[in-house]
């Protein structure tokens, strides 16, 4: 059985620096996020389930996804988004599982997932690790990378659950606080990493 690990962390935590660090390590990562907006216009399933439940306008006439017509019908509207992510969860799944296979020769796998404890994907890893960093320090990189306001990535904060929720979820946890140095605590869950999934 591969060894599946769930990299997760608030807007600004460092989730996906931590990642790349392990893709530098060798371990393929799986970008969940990017994985479900990406299906939307590939998975044949989806697209149907897509067109049926939001209508035609979801598609354009060469098959491209409607971005702003589907965000237009679920902002702001908690039923309509559940709907979404109640499609939309369970392909990104079977394109985890399938990529999962792929990978089968590696020693083991991660899944980047902004709301991994929130929307229950951790329970298809073995192990998750949760990185954390102060939320001044996440309000400011946040800042810095998107250029947008302390309002808006405070209402995208509001939308997660706290680190304090979190940290009870985590196997694992790494401090991307800027003080400890982020690196060598990778590497120290690599090993351990490697040791089980071997
Ligand atoms: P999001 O959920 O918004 O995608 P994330 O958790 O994936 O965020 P990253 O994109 O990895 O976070 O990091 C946010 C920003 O902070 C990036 O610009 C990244 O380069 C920077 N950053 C992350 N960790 C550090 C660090 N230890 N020192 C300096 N900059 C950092």
């Amino acid at each position: 059985m591969m060894l599946k690990v769930g990299v997760t962390g608030g807007i600004g935590s460092g989730k996906t620096t931590v990642c790349k660090v392990f893709e530098l390590l060798g371990i393929p990562v799986f970008y969940a996020d990017d994985v479900a907006k990406s299906i939307m216009q590939t998975d044949p399933v989806l697209k149907t389930a897509l067109l049926n439940t939001f209508g035609e306008n979801s598609y354009t006439k060469d098959g491209m996804l409607n971005r702003a017509y589907i965000s237009s019908i679920v902002f702001n509207d908690k039923q309509e988004l559940e709907k979404l992510n109640s499609l939309v969860h369970p392909a990104v799944l079977r394109a985890f599982d399938n990529w999962v296979l792929e990978h089968h020769e590696s020693p083991y796998v991660i899944k980047e997932a902004a709301l991994l404890y929130e929307s229950g994907g951790f329970k298809m890893c073995n192990k998750s690790i949760l990185v954390i960093a102060p939320t001044l320090i996440k309000m400011n990189r946040v800042k810095l990378r998107d250029g947008i306001s302390e309002e808006d990535i405070q209402l995208r904060m509001n939308r997660q659950f706290s680190d304090e929720m979190k940290i009870k979820y985590a196997d694992h946890i790494l401090n991307n606080d800027e003080k400890q140095l982020l690196i060598p605590q990778i590497i120290q869950l690599h090993q351990q990493f490697l040791l089980i999934g071997s």
